[in-house]
This record gives structure tokens, sequence and C-alpha cells, in this order.
């Protein structure tokens, strides 16, 4: 056990829920721009830092930090992959293993496994693009997960249901509502100012 890296990846971890929590995202953005780097030196250094090195809580922490290295899709891969060997030990959670698959396959463009990973549509949330939809359920048993369904009701009474983003139009500067589609796919939008057929894409 390591306390000092423990207490670093808890001072970390806070840092970045706090940012999140209070809805600031530069703040976040910028918990994640520096906690990228160090969580790389870290498992260049030291391998998943998982249980027997950082705690329960330490090793939840590392799992928190990798979530959030998007930035870095080819690094998040290599902490997915470390962190499935670990969980493969004792060392991590098959739990965490699942979010993070989800965050790395959206990251690569292609659909989750979990559906772990929810966005708002039409007022409520759904999942975000996802294989299989019949078979989830299954899928999440076998990572001691519960139905998608309560899930997704859980994100709806934590968060309250979900706010559409607004956008302007190009042509006649009307705000409108819209809902953002899966990654990499096209919606199209009628402007309820001048009716003007708006495309909107979502990055992959
Ligand atoms: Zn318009």
């Amino acid at each position: 056990m390591r306390p000092e890296l423990r207490a670093e990846l808890l001072r970390r971890a806070e840092r970045d829920q706090a940012a999140r929590r209070s809805g600031n995202w530069q703040a976040a953005e910028q918990a994640d721009a520096e906690n990228l780097p160090w969580l790389r030196q870290v498992v260049t250094g030291n391998g998943w830092p998982g249980r027997s090195l950082a705690g329960e809580d330490g090793a939840h922490a590392a799992w928190l930090l990798a979530q959030h290295a998007d930035r870095d899709p080819a690094f998040q891969r290599q902490c997915l992959d470390l962190l499935a060997a670990a969980a493969g030990k004792g060392e991590a959670t098959p739990v965490q293993v699942a979010y993070l698959t989800d965050r790395v396959l959206l990251a690569e463009g292609k659909p989750q496994e979990f559906g772990t990973q929810a966005v708002g549509k039409d007022g409520h949330w759904v999942p975000s693009r996802l294989r299989d939809p019949g078979g989830v359920d299954q899928r999440r048993a076998a990572m001691s997960l519960g139905p998608l369904a309560d899930y997704l009701a859980g994100i709806g009474r934590d968060l309250g249901p979900p706010a559409s983003p607004v956008a302007s139009c190009p042509e006649c500067g009307e705000k409108f509502e819209f809902w953002l589609p899966d990654p990499g796919e096209e919606a199209s939008v009628s402007c309820p100012g001048c009716g003007e057929t708006i495309t909107i894409r979502s990055s992959p």
C-alpha cells in the first residue's frame, strides 16, 4: 500500500467531482487536463493502481480519472486493458471495467456494451449508441450491474430530466432547442423562425 499515492488519487478525484457538481465545466476541463499526464505517469511507473497499491477508495479514484481521460483515447484504451487485467486479479471491480469499456468504445466510434453512458433525448435519458439492446441486461448482470431501465430511472432521479441544448439558426439567428444525435450521426431540425433545415452533427 502506498498511502501518499492513495492520498493524491483521492485529492485529484475530489477536485474532479467538485468541479462537475458545481457545473463549472471549465474547472472540470482544467482538472482533466492536469490529471491525465499525472495518471499516465502513475500507470507507467506502477501499472494499474489497484486495491493493494492504492486502497479500495484510491483504486476507485484512479478509475474515475481514467473515465475522464477522454482527450487521450489511446491512453484511455491502455487504462482499460490494465484495469481489466487488474479486475481479473481482484484488484479492480467488474463495474469499473464495464463503465470504462463503454467510454472507450464510444470514444472509438463504436457502440457501447453495457449502457452506462446516457444522453438526453426528447426529454428522456437514453443510452448512447448501444450494441444489441435486447441482450444488455444479461451483459450488465455479468458485470454486477442492475437492469438498464433502473439505471436510467436513477439518473432521472439524481439529475432531473435532461435539458436540451440550445443553438442559434445560422440563417435568422432564432434560438431553438434540439437533441444531439448519436456520435457520428446527423439529425435535421427545422428552424422555428425561418423554416431553414439545419443539420446537427455529433462528433464521434
Ligand atoms: Zn432560422
